[in-house]
């Protein structure tokens, strides 16, 4: 179920409504928020936040990014994208907590598994979003 704060366009959350149902991601509880910069980086233009155990997630487009309609529902197409890869990113960082506690290592790892997670993201966003609107 998707819930939106009241300043984030109908459009945008209908686009949103439109990829989780094709996605069917029924089983989640989603927040759809505007926030001047998602993730407190100037140069995200979304972030999803989620959590598997309670089928719970956040996400945050950027006020700037709504300005352009296209770019804004590709985003909202990407960050939707990571809600399917959520269990396992959810589980990578279960495992960088039970590495010996060596705060480098575990940021390498983190680091390693977030690249890959969105290089594999990007690949489906390229590939599907020109396909579901071509
Ligand atoms: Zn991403």
């Amino acid at each position: 179920m998707l819930s939106a704060d009241q300043d984030v366009p109908k459009w945008l959350i209908k686009s949103c409504v439109r990829y989780l149902e094709m996605f069917r991601l029924h089983e989640w509880e989603i927040r759809l928020v505007l926030q001047d910069t998602p993730g407190n980086d100037e140069n995200t233009e979304g972030i999803c936040m989620s959590d598997p155990s309670t089928m719970t997630a956040r996400i945050e487009i950027s006020r700037a990014v709504i300005q352009d309609k296209v770019k804004a529902k590709q985003t909202v197409f990407h960050e939707v994208l990571h809600l399917i890869l959520a269990p396992l990113q959810d589980t990578q960082y279960r495992l960088i907590e039970l590495l010996e506690y060596d705060g480098q290592k575990r940021d390498l790892y983190g680091k390693w598994f977030d690249d890959l997670v969105e290089r594999v993201i990007r690949r489906l966003e390229n590939s599907l979003y020109s396909e579901l609107n071509g």
